[in-house]
């Protein structure tokens, strides 16, 4: 049945996913953010006959990959054939359909990113500025983006990038960042002149601001900003009510983009411009390949251009490419840039340096055959709106109670009982044999679909895979309520009406879960002789009376909690072999700031628990000045007894704060241990209470 937003309005999609960095292998944070809902979007809409081209490659270029690469004594471009390599075995392995996969290495994208440039270039739509930049006077080189890091002038997060914070997804220029550090040999940079190429973003805040927040375009409508993410929307719309800064567009690095500018030697194209123009360069290769014309989906008035994506990309797909891409002319922007929020992983978020992270290529050996199952828990759970958690567990819950009790113990039944019945032959309905329940059902499936496409194309992809679970429930409980097996003896007539039905429940499944467990659809399509399944043959008539079944394979196995434990297990242990991280430094003090404190040996005399706190135990400490109370947070590592008696250092001119409706006089000073312990700071036998710490 046909979906009435897609007849009344035929029309080209042009889709991208993110490009990965290639730096590093592909975590099931990555998967759940960019790539499996565009390739659930993309399978649906070619199941419902639409013209959709999704498109994706590696991102080659950067700070990152050359930092990387001298770290590991290798050149950059075997960094980034390695993992583009093992980037497309793990999207492979999970059955992610792009329809090209590209690389930004490639000399076609050099071309294609250097002539978009020089169209930019030649529109006037930079600055061209010589001024100051950090550089490392023992490296002897300019330090761009992740060569520098440091405190982040928004959120204070440390270790922030010099073009970006990951803690809080702010874009940087580097000499934003406070207390900056070379990463090439932790030197402080210097400042030292050089030519960059700035896109003079403030100029384009008001057509901005109209494009976000009123989807209008060059005083047109253009999108239903109703139908954006109001993270995406209300992050863009905080960039621009900060007002938008100019940012360099080159960098003084050699690997990348050259720019193509006479006397710019040594300079690259600012990854950030050349890897969206990826997307272009991708569709063009596609096009080459298949006779197609690429303007038609870039250019064209009635393609429409979609960007998935995680939230930390928001500002470059939502503010800085629409600059690039009405600045060049031609292009389409995007109508909608669904940006999904991160996924952790058991309590904590994921991480590549602490290898904290399920990673795909790692899945795929350990669970072979298993994609489907981890692409159903990942868009259960996709991180849509907000942050969300992946646990074993339940994956383990998932699998077990849904996909296997569910929609593999639904359509085991149907086969199984039709091969009983009927010597595996679909049987008529005869209509004089019908009752309400099966009008019930059959309405229900009518609807289904059109339902189910309708949420896909808004990007609900949680509540569509719901949706498309409950008719394999319908399918259950209109099974388990009609009891075909006891009507068998009796009137069978009956037996063969309500079997028809439930198969063609198990056929409208097999459809309405292709675009999220497309294994699993095909594998029930081919027992239910399903040939080239569309969205539209989803419907109550779908399997005809008289069809011979084919024989079902195992869809799932159930996971024991023994599996679970071992991956709990793994993570543990990765979490223990990671080398310890060093807390940076902190920002500069002067003499007469550390002569303010005033840091006595104190000695517990008694201690107590806080009652219904869960983290204070409350000291009282001999000072030498006095006894006084002091509240801890410690109670989570320490009882009460083992603290009484201790020698302890203790801050003890700090103002008086109440907690609990306790007055503490103080701080005890402890020492975090890299596994997020906790010590005492013990002053050396022969001190007594009352020594003055200087
Ligand atoms: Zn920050």
């Amino acid at each position: 049945m046909a979906d009435p937003l897609l007849t009344s309005s035929p029309h080209r999609l042009m889709m991208t996913s993110a490009l990965p960095y290639a730096n590093g292998p592909i975590h099931i944070g990555h998967v759940a953010g960019a790539y499996l809902p565009g390739d659930i979007r993309a399978r649906y809409e070619r199941l419902a006959g639409n013209d959709v081209l999704w498109v994706c490659g590696s991102d080659e270029h950067g700070a990152a990959i050359t930092l990387r690469a001298k770290k590991d004594g290798l050149t950059p471009r075997d960094i980034v054939d390695r993992y583009h390599g093992e980037m497309q075995t793990a999207f492979e392995g999970l059955d992610l359909s792009f329809d090209h996969y590209s690389r930004t290495s490639s000399p076609k994208h050099h071309q294609n990113a250097q002539d978009f440039f020089k169209t930019l270039l030649d529109k006037g739509s930079f600055e061209v500025k010589t001024e100051a930049q950090f550089y490392d006077p023992e490296a002897h080189q300019f330090l761009a983006d992740r060569y520098i890091i440091g405190t982040c002038p928004k959120c204070t997060a440390d270790g922030a990038y010099g073009d970006q914070c990951e803690k809080c997804g702010s874009a940087l220029s580097p000499t934003d960042l406070i207390q900056p550090k070379s990463t090439l040999s932790g030197a402080t940079p210097i400042l030292k002149d050089t030519t960059l190429w700035y896109l003079p973003m403030g100029r384009h805040e008001e057509w901005l601001r109209d494009y976000i927040e009123k989807g209008l375009f060059e005083g047109q409508p253009h999108h239903d900003p109703q139908t954006w993410k109001a993270h995406v929307t209300g992050q863009c719309r905080s960039w621009i009510d900060g007002g938008l800064q100019s940012r360099a567009m080159t960098r003084d690095l050699d690997w990348g983009v050259s720019v193509p500018v006479e006397g710019a030697e040594g300079k690259v194209l600012y990854v950030w411009l050349d890897a969206p123009i990826g997307y272009i360069t991708a569709t063009m290769e596609w096009a080459e390949k298949n006779g197609k014309d690429w303007r038609d989906w870039w250019q064209s008035k009635d393609a429409e251009l979609v960007h998935y994506i995680g939230k930390d990309n928001i500002v470059f797909h939502c503010l800085i490419f629409p600059i690039l891409l009405r600045e060049h002319g031609g292009y389409n922007l995007p109508t909608n840039v669904p940006a999904n929020a991160f996924m952790n992983l058991e309590g904590d978020k994921i991480s590549t340096s602490r290898n904290w992270a399920v990673w795909v290529s790692e899945y795929l050996e350990q669970f072979p055959g298993k994609s489907d199952e981890m692409r159903y828990v990942l868009a259960s759970i996709m991180p849509e709106q907000k942050d969300s958690e992946f646990t074993w567990t339940d994956y383990r819950e998932r699998i077990n109670n849904e996909l296997a009790d569910v929609l593999g113990n639904f359509i085991n039944r149907v086969v199984v009982l039709t091969q009983k019945y009927y010597q595996g032959q679909v049987p008529v309905a005869l209509v004089s044999a019908s009752e309400t329940a099966d009008d019930a059902i059959i309405e229900a499936l009518q609807l289904a679909p059109e339902r189910i496409g309708a949420l896909i194309q808004r990007n609900r992809f949680r509540e569509a895979l719901h949706e498309a679970m409950g008719v394999a429930r319908l399918g259950n409980k209109y099974m388990t309520e009609q009891e075909p097996w006891k009507l068998q003896k009796n009137n069978p007539e009956r037996t063969a009406v309500v079997l028809h039905h439930c198969i063609q429940v198990a056929g409208i499944c097999s459809v309405v879960l292709e675009p999220f467990i497309p294994r699993t659809a095909k594998k029930i399509q081919g027992a239910f002789g399903v040939e080239n399944a569309a969205w539209s043959s989803a419907a109550a008539d779908m399997i005809p009376a008289g069809r011979t079944l084919n024989p079902l394979p195992i869809l799932f196995e159930k996971v024991d909690e023994s599996v679970v434990q071992a991956q709990l297990e793994k993570l543990q242990a990765s979490r223990a072999k990671t080398e310890p991280t060093v807390q940076p430094i902190k920002e500069e003090m002067t003499f007469d700031d550390f002569q303010k404190l005033d840091l006595r040996v104190g000695e517990v005399i008694a201690c107590e628990r806080v009652p219904k706190a869960n983290k204070l135990l409350n000291l009282t400490i001999r000072t030498g000045l006095d006894e006084r109370t002091v509240l801890s947070g410690i109670a989570e590592h320490f009882e009460p007894e083992q603290v009484v008696g201790r020698r302890v250092t203790v801050l003890v001119n700090l103002a008086p704060r109440t907690m609990r409706g306790i007055e503490s006089q103080g701080m005890v000073l402890m020492a975090e241990t890299a596994d997020g312990g906790l010590r005492f700071v013990t002053p050396e036998e022969g001190t007594a209470a009352g020594d003055v710490i200087s």
